[in-house]
């Protein structure tokens, strides 16, 4: 017999872990940042019609040390690309970024010296999201599969993040 079996109806199991992803993930406050022309639809997306208050994330943050998510709506200059590090590093762990759009992913056609070419030269990227812009249906799909990613997350250090930071700083050096 399970151990399920055996308790009285009601009974709840998980872990903290558990619980701390499933609570974590209903309340992920975005930073107010929108950089071109990708953050008309990530405004979009938090008005009424696409309702992000249902994940408990309709309040956008105009202080970075309230948010933990980052949508990088829109190209990233290389003037900005300083500013953006200072305040994703403003920003409590746990913390996740989300590229929103091929500009931010990639450069996209935006193939030239001003830009730079992804934003994961610049910040860890959670999200890769294609498009140009992606409609707010684009964003709520990669939300969605943030929130599963957060949900499983494991508690304290975050490897993959710390990874992807050194290889980062190896390929700048
Ligand atoms: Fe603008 Fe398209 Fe680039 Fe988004 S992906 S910032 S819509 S050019």
């Amino acid at each position: 017999m399970g151990i399920e079996e055996k308790l009285p109806s009601g009974v709840l199991l998980s872990t903290v872990e558990g619980l701390v992803g499933y609570f974590r993930k209903a309340s992920v406050w975005p930073a107010t940042f929108g950089l071109a022309c990708c953050a008309i639809e990530m405004m979009a997306t938090g008005a009424p019609a696409y309702d992000t208050a249902r994940f408990g994330m309709e309040v956008f943050r105009a202080s970075p040390r309230q948010a933990d998510l980052m949508i990088v709506a829109g190209r990233v200059s290389q003037k900005m690309a300083p500013v953006l590090r200072q305040i994703y590093d403003q920003m409590p762990e746990p913390k996740w970024v989300i590229a929103m759009g091929v500009c931010a992913s990639s450069g996209g056609m935006f193939n030239n010296y001003a830009i730079v070419q992804g934003v994961d030269h610049v910040v860890p990227v959670d999200i890769y999201l294609p498009g140009c812009p992606p409609r707010p249906e684009m964003l709520l799909d990669a939300i969605i599969k943030l929130h599963e990613k957060i949900r499983t997350a494991k508690l304290g250090v975050n490897k993959e993040r710390l990874l992807a930071e050194e290889e980062r700083q190896a390929l700048e050096a």
